[in-house]
């Protein structure tokens, strides 16, 4: 056999090691070796077939080239990630500190993980032909079904009808109007409706033209911007009309929100403004669905990819253009294995690419404004709301010494009921869901709390359980308390249960709809309450921050927030910004359209800075203040955060290994302030100590080359074995 010098592949696999693995390439001469991007299956551990990503060509290896096994076959042609993707993977990799293969696993579809080939199914639908465009329905009058079959494809979309199609009772009907040459089958990634004709002609205001005049004319350029204007400013139609020109130049949209629950409303005004493929991806997706989607994208099909965090990392053919709608979220961060910032990907993710990328929000983040204040992105205002709606007007009710209806003032049923005569709708906001937060017996004082955390258990009325929030735990509740064998044990306290049955009592004839996670754990039900909201089938809605977020209620005009205190006095530097943003998020649901707006307030600390600043509706000044106090402290944005965290069943170890992590930091460098080993806000969950070590730097460089050794100690450290750790780089949450 002719002999070479053997290529060693540098390769990825899925495990959590910080490191890639080296093999040997296929001993066929004749063959390239795979490119960087390609999967590979390899022999690992006790699996002969593990699926790998080529990160590298290299002649060198540590190991003794006779040691190192050779790779069992090449899966791809063409690489999974281009290299632009792959390079942001790897900087992902390196600056979040974790892993490089999970990060790459975790950017693919779940069936490529397993080293499926890619292979797209031709999904078909149906749609109208020119004819059956033009028809009336009165022209098939003696066939009923086929009449509301025509209906039903003259009025919605051939996506939207691609899975009632599918029904059986469609057959029959389907098949006389194939015939009739009235409809026609077709692929779905083609089938692209016709723009909807019930579309508003809306002229941009100037503010909106400056926005999208600014961004497009450095389309192809990676300049950053931050646009910044209340709810119902009109952002997205900001986003609209760039998407157009991205697309006119023969480029994709990447469009980032927050939540699964705000995607059909998006997808329905891109359709029904751009005529054009929208792909979506989000966690709700079939495992199919979401490779259809990556595959969409990756080869151009799909101009537009709307998507929920992890559509950051989806493959773009030709990419134009990164949106990222309320972008001060927090669930843009990935709270649990790779802690990434989907926000601060994609800002890098468009400097590779070369694009612009836009941050929507009414209330940014502090690091964004900062940002746009130092100028490293630019600042797109818009002033006002647009048309005739206007800001909605807020006002305080002080709870102090007040008479109260359950968790209600006076003031504010008086306030709902007016509104209900004015046939107008009303939303009350509270972050609790269960009945009642806490248990408490009458005679003793005994609280019930959780066996595993440092929580208090919660009471659900529906569910007849009570339930720890942090770890689910569930009991039936007990008669009787365990300490003294009293029978009264109270609930106190109010969650969104214990509302509505309250409201009930006070407006029995209101139609009243509860949206909570656990109202919402049914598939669709999410869907059919706003649809019943937007078609004015309900008078009250309670609401968790589930429903401040985004959505559109024409009929809203009054917002109370029943519990404003929980909160302002948090130990985590971050909860005055939070709850700012949640108070005018809530606030932007009230007086979208024509109808003026209100907002109740009810609170024990109405001098407090956060509900002051709240009245005035001036999320700007309130921002002032906050920057100015985290200048003063040198916390983010004016330095840069680490956080070590480590639980296991006996606080001894955890302390130990953060100790041992300490040392070792400190003495390698001396420029990184290091806070601890200190418990967490809760410290007790699941039965688990918490602790952590917070790591504070201003120069977020000199932080990120400090940490990469560190982590590697870690990794081989000996009590690193006995805990569950995780190191979280630029950590929004402190819990
Ligand atoms: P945001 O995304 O900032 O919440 P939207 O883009 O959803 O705001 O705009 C709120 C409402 O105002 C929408 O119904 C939108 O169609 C309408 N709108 C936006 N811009 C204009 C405009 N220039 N003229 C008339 N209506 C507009
Ligand atoms: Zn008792
Ligand atoms: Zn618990």
């Amino acid at each position: 056999m002719p002999s070479r010098k053997e290529l060693i592949l540098k390769i990825a696999l899925d495990v959590p090691l910080r490191r890639c693995f080296d093999y040997l390439a296929e001993e066929n001469l004749f063959k390239t070796p795979p490119r960087p991007g390609i999967r590979v299956k390899v022999p690992f551990g006790k699996s002969k077939l593990h699926t790998g990503i080529v990160l590298g060509v290299s002649q060198r290896s540590e190991i003794p080239v006779a040691k190192l096994k050779r790779i069992i076959e090449v899966i791809d042609q063409e690489p999974v990630f281009d290299p632009t993707l792959l390079q942001l993977l790897e900087w992902a990799g390196s600056y979040y500190q974790h892993p490089i293969g999970e990060v790459l696993f975790g950017a693919l579809p779940p069936s490529l993980r397993r080293g499926e080939q890619i292979k797209s199914k031709s999904e078909y639908t149906w749609e109208l032909t020119a004819t059956g465009r033009q028809m009336d329905s009165g022209d098939l009058r003696r066939a009923p079904s086929q009449t509301q079959l025509l209906n039903m494809l003259q009025s919605r979309s051939a996506e939207q009808l691609q899975f009632e199609l599918k029904n059986r009772q469609w057959r029959a009907p389907l098949q006389a109007l194939l015939q009739k040459g009235i409809v026609q089958k077709c692929a779905l990634v083609t089938a692209i409706g016709e723009p909807h004709s019930t579309i508003k002609n809306i002229t941009l205001n100037n503010d909106q033209k400056q926005a999208v005049a600014a961004v497009c004319e450095h389309l192809g350029v990676a300049k950053r911007y931050l646009l910044y204007g209340v709810t119902g400013s009109g952002k997205t139609e900001v986003y609209i009309e760039i998407i157009k020109k991205v697309i006119a130049a023969g480029r994709q949209a990447l469009v980032l929100v927050p939540e699964i629950g705000l995607t059909p409303q998006l997808i329905q005004r891109l359709r029904d403004n751009i005529s054009t493929h929208v792909a979506v991806l989000h966690s709700a997706l079939s495992a199919g669905e979401r490779l259809q989607a990556w595959i969409e994208a990756g080869n151009g099909t799909a101009a537009i990819i709307l998507g929920t965090r992890s559509a950051v990392w989806v493959p773009l053919q030709n990419p134009g253009v990164i949106i990222i709608d309320e972008e001060h979220d927090l669930s843009y961060k990935q709270q649990d294995s790779f802690r990434y910032s989907a926000r601060d990907v994609a800002v890098m993710r468009a400097k590779l690419n070369a694009i612009p990328v836009i941050l929507g929000s009414a209330t940014p983040s502090m690091e964004s404004i900062q940002n746009a204040q130092s100028g490293k992105f630019i600042s797109l205002t818009l002033t006002s709301r647009t048309g005739t709606a206007s800001h909605p007007s807020i006002s305080i009710i002080d709870m102090r010494g007040k008479s109260m209806f359950g968790a209600f003032s006076g003031e504010l049923v008086e306030a709902i009921a007016a509104e209900l005569r004015d046939k107008q709708q009303v939303l009350l906001f509270l972050n609790q869901r269960g009945y009642s937060p806490l248990i408490l017996c009458h005679a003793c004082g005994w609280m019930l709390k959780c066996p595993r955390c440092d929580t208090r258990m919660i009471y659900h009325k529906h569910f007849n359980t009570y339930t720890c929030h942090r770890c689910n735990s569930q009991s039936r509740p007990v008669r009787a308390c365990p300490e003294c064998s009293a029978q009264e044990l109270l609930p106190i306290g109010h969650g969104t249960e214990r509302l509505a049955e309250t409201l009930a009592e006070l407006f029995p004839t209101a139609r009243i709809l509860r949206i909570d996670r656990d109202s919402t754990r049914r598939k669709g039900s999410m869907q059919k309450m706003l649809d019943q909201i937007n078609a004015g089938d309900a008078d009250i809605l309670i609401g968790t921050q589930m429903l401040a977020k985004g959505h559109h209620f024409p009929k809203l005009t009054l917002v109370g927030i029943i519990d404003s205190d929980r909160g302002l006095f948090s130990t985590d530097f971050r909860v005055g910004e939070r709850l700012a943003q949640l108070f005018i998020q809530v606030s932007g649901r009230a007086g979208r359209e024509n109808l003026h707006g209100k907002v109740i307030i009810q609170t024990h600390y109405p001098r407090h800075p956060l509900i002051l600043s709240m009245v005035n509706y001036d999320y700007h000044e309130f921002s002032k203040v906050i920057l100015r106090e985290r200048q003063e402290t040198n916390l983010p944005p004016f330095s840069y955060l680490a956080l070590l965290r480590a639980e296991d069943y006996h606080s001894t170890a955890v302390e130990r290994f953060l100790t041992e992590a300490k040392n070792n930091l400190s003495s390698s460098n001396t420029n990184l302030e290091i806070f601890g080993p200190m418990p967490a806000i809760v410290e007790k969950q699941a039965g688990r100590f918490r602790y952590q070590l917070l790591i504070q730097s201003s120069d977020r460089y000199l932080m990120q080359r400090t940490l990469e050794p560190w982590c590697k100690f870690l990794e081989n450290l000996k009590s690193a074995k006995n805990v569950r750790w995780s190191l979280d780089i630029d950590p929004q949450e402190l819990v």
